[in-house]
């Protein structure tokens, strides 16, 4: 009996290790975007000749309308765009890495982790390459607008797993429909430690 019990408790369990998808967002989750790309980006600008406050300005206005892509920024003020591999140099930005949550997803393995990053899709897609981490997800998933049909389709086709979707922000994922997913859970990052509650 007792036996049998712990089997259940075990076949359990194992199901529920098995069963499970984890989309994770890129910037400010995987990417320490905010605290070291960005100072890294506004640095290498500065020493080009602008002010951090003029290229903050032009982001923002690009940002608040269309798709940022950082070679536009270059054109804009008139500077090389050899400055682009500058910038993006993965020999740099690959020390720009969440290292405590790429060793979770290296332990849940390829073929259940997802990224699904919000902003210009060639900016976003060529950082995530450079930054060396793209061959550990099974898809790579870059939106402009809201990420609730990106999440849907995944719920969908894991519709008996369960899906963990980890963002630092909630607008990208207002509104979800959560009747058409009703295996997500949500997971607002602030840099919690996520060791005990999706690995
Ligand atoms: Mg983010």
């Amino acid at each position: 009996m007792i036996l049998k019990n712990w089997l259940n408790v075990s076949i359990k369990l194992s199901i529920r290790f098995i069963f499970m998808k984890y989309i994770f967002d890129f910037d400010d989750v995987l990417f320490n975007n905010t605290v070291q790309f960005k100072p890294h980006m506004y640095d290498i600008l500065e020493k080009a000749g602008v002010p951090k406050d003029a290229a903050q300005a032009y982001y923002r206005q690009i940002r608040a309308v269309n798709e940022f892509w950082l070679k536009d920024l270059l054109r804009h003020f008139s500077l090389n765009e050899d400055l682009y591999e500058k910038i993006v140099d993965k020999d740099v930005i690959k020390n720009f890495i969440n290292h405590e949550l790429i060793a979770i997803v290296k332990k849940l393995g390829k073929e259940n982790c997802f990224i699904l990053t919000h902003g210009g899709e060639k900016f976003q897609l060529d950082k995530i390459e450079k930054s060396g981490i793209a061959p550990l997800f099974a898809d790579v998933i870059a939106v402009f607008g809201k990420k609730n049909d990106s999440i849907e389709k995944i719920c969908a086709t894991h519709r008996d797993e369960e899906v963990f979707f980890i963002d630092d922000r909630i607008e990208h994922s207002k509104d979800l429909n959560t009747i058409k997913c009703p295996n997500l859970k949500t997971i607002l990052y602030t840099g919690q430690d996520l060791r005990n509650i999706i690995s």
